[in-house]
């Protein structure tokens, strides 16, 4: 079977450097192993997202190089099809509309916090009876979750290697659609995934501790999962964290000061796949890549 993997961009803002060294993984591991790379716009939340920054996302990976040979249909349009699937998911009990706020999620007795802060859904929705949620179906657009199972998911990501969660416990009931219709991204990128046929996930691994979630989702959607690889993150030279917001080492800036192949050498140097950072082409680096000689610390990147 081809390998297919994919880049997967949310145009929130122009595309900084970690957001380069994601596409720049996810296209030689792919392309490393013969396989074809799909490109896919997460532009979900369309108040964020606009048609502006996925113009110059689509010019940013051309010009570094990384041309893509398929491309998916933006998440924006797909809105019929994640209805769909919700609503499968709620024919067969698995999904239930829920009208919590945030700050009642927070302020009930005792809720356990998940370890990136957020309070553990405790389930008040859940058993409502029917002509319970009619009549607050009356009153409210709901927001819609997904019953997880007390149950560990496990999986070893081809970086980090093994890697668990137990659902119930540590992740709780998640969304899959906002009040506002926006569904979220755990169903979009499981869905748009199986759609494309997607082999091979290659991602930061701030995306890590989502897997469980969407390899639940793969489950009950019946599709058989594609690899995982995670990679670590990039950060400014104090260590912190890049942000589009704070315009971070974003290709605005950067291509005002680089070529397309100094940032490539770079990269790859950082990557540990050259020697030095040394300016080439993406396409140099492919039979030079491999999976063994990528680091799993965070890389601090000082661009001087
Ligand atoms: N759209 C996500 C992002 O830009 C990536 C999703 C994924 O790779 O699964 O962070």
């Amino acid at each position: 079977m081809m390998e297919l993997g994919r880049f997967a961009p949310t145009p929130s803002g122009r595309m900084h450097l970690g957001n380069v060294f994601s596409a720049l993984m996810a296209w030689l591991s792919a392309k490393s192993m013969g396989g074809e790379v799909l490109l896919r716009i997460e532009d979900l939340d369309t108040v964020r997202c606009t048609p502006q920054h996925t113009a110059l996302l689509r010019d940013d990976l051309n010009w570094l190089g990384l041309h893509w040979d398929r491309e998916q249909p933006c998440q924006s349009s797909q809105s019929a099809r994640y209805a769909a699937i919700l609503d499968e998911l709620w024919q067969r009990e698995l999904a239930y509309p829920c009208w919590c706020s945030r700050a009642e999620i927070e302020h009930a007795a005792n809720a356990p916090h998940a370890s990136d802060g957020h309070a553990i859904y405790p389930g008040t929705c859940r058993a409502l009876s029917e002509s319970e949620r009619a009549a607050r179906f009356e009153k409210k657009a709901p927001l819609w979750r997904l019953r997880v199972p007390d149950e560990t998911i496990s999986f070893t990501d081809g970086h980090f290697g093994p890697y668990s969660e137990d659902l119930a416990a540590e992740c709780g009931d998640f969304i899959l659609c906002r009040a506002d219709g926006i569904f979220a991204y755990q169903l979009a990128v499981v869905a748009d995934d199986i759609a494309a046929g997607v082999t091979q996930v290659v991602r930061g691994r701030d995306l890590l501790s989502s897997t469980p979630r969407q390899l639940y989702l793969y489950r009950l959607l019946g599709a058989e999962p594609p690899r995982y690889w995670h990679i670590p993150l990039l950060t400014a030279a104090d260590g912190r964290r890049l942000s589009k917001r704070d315009r971070d080492l974003d290709l605005g800036l950067l291509r005002q000061h680089y070529t397309a192949a100094q940032l490539i050498g770079k990269l790859a140097h950082a990557a540990g796949l050259i020697d030095s950072e040394e300016p080439c082409t993406a396409d140099e680096l492919i039979p030079l890549f491999s999976w063994d000689k990528v680091p799993r610390e965070d890389i601090a990147f000082d661009l001087k």
